[in-house]
């Protein structure tokens, strides 16, 4: 394990056996999370990045399955985990929360019951000092009134404070690893900032380390130490959010800028990128990005690009182009 790596995957392979054919859901995404980082996975959707953060808590769905690769948790392989070994983890040390917390609080139980029963089923604390650790994590993700809220049904908190409770089951066991997959999509922009600063303070105070899962970039710049672009599966472009969204190397990630909206260009089209995510069904040849790119070239149709390394002072920058092949890294 590399030094100051938390979570590392490599090379890894998700296909889905379906009636119509074999979906090819992740195709040799790899990348590292360090302790303490906030690492976004950015992409449009069907890119890969869900089943990503799903595979790595031993949750990939029915009929899915993990075909290649390793991930390494602390060193461990979590592939080489059974059920019970994974549930341990799951939610000890790794957590997951998602875009919409009404769906996955309980409607017909206080969310301090809920938070409770996680936390006795992972600390072996007396039902008293369970309700206090729940209070402490209420207040720590700044839940205003924690009595109030260790009370309340789920369906009496705004979006926001249901995000917040998720935040705080999320850590109510002391989770070194936060997954989260779209935690601000689903709220109002005033409420998004909020939870985003939530999540750095959290990453400040408690050395967490968050794999943010994103199709938004603005979320990115905001929080993210590091970003991976992925795309078909894969990460095309990888390296210091600075770098990568300030000196991108890769034809996606610049039509993913490009599309932004931005004042400096008021009362102009906003830009698009020509076709769609293929899907895992029919992935193309080569660079899979090849039928949209701007820059594709005759290899790019039947040849893998490389990974292309540079270095910059912020860290090592990724690019898989054919169109940087033969550049030195700087
Ligand atoms: Fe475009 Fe070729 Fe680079 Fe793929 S490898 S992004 S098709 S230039």
């Amino acid at each position: 394990m590399k030094d100051g790596v938390l979570l590392s995957v490599e090379n890894l392979h998700v296909r889905f056996d379906t009636y119509a054919g074999q979906v090819h859901a992740v195709n040799g995404m790899t990348f590292d999370v360090r302790r303490g980082e906030i690492f976004g996975l950015v992409g449009e959707s069907g890119c890969g990045k869900s089943v990503t953060g799903l595979a790595i808590v031993g949750m990939v769905p029915h009929p899915g399955r993990i075909t290649a690769g390793r991930i390494l948790f602390d060193g461990e392989d979590l592939l080489s985990k059974d059920e019970e070994e994974m549930q341990h983890i799951r939610g000890r040390r790794i957590a997951m929360i998602f875009q919409d917390p009404s769906a996955a609080l309980n409607p017909v139980f206080t969310v301090g019951n809920q938070i409770t029963r996680i936390i006795r089923h992972h600390m072996n604390l007396s039902r008293r000092d369970a309700y206090e650790r729940a209070l402490s994590v209420f207040e720590a993700v700044g839940l205003p009134d924690p009595v109030r809220i260790y009370r309340s049904y789920p369906h009496e908190l705004s979006g926001g404070m249901q995000q917040r409770v998720m935040i705080a089951m999320a850590l109510s066991s002391g989770a070194e690893l936060l997954i989260a997959d779209e935690p601000t999509t689903a709220l109002d922009v005033t409420i998004q900032a909020q939870i985003l600063d939530l999540l750095a303070h959290l990453r400040e105070t408690q050395h967490l380390s968050i794999l943010l899962i994103t199709h938004n970039l603005g979320v990115v710049a905001e929080i993210c130490d590091r970003v991976g672009v992925a795309y078909a599966g894969n990460i095309v472009e990888m390296g210091a959010t600075e770098v990568v969204l300030n000196q991108m190397k890769h034809p996606y990630t610049e039509g993913l800028i490009a599309a932004l909206p931005s004042p400096t260009r008021r009362g102009q089209p906003l830009q698009s990128i020509e076709g769609s995510v293929p899907d895992g069904l029919h992935l193309p040849s080569g660079c899979t990005f090849h039928p949209r790119c701007p820059h594709v070239m005759d290899r790019c149709r039947d040849h893998t690009p490389p990974r292309v390394q540079f270095s910059t002072p912020y860290g090592d920058h990724v690019v898989s182009c054919h169109l940087y092949a033969r550049e030195e890294a700087r």
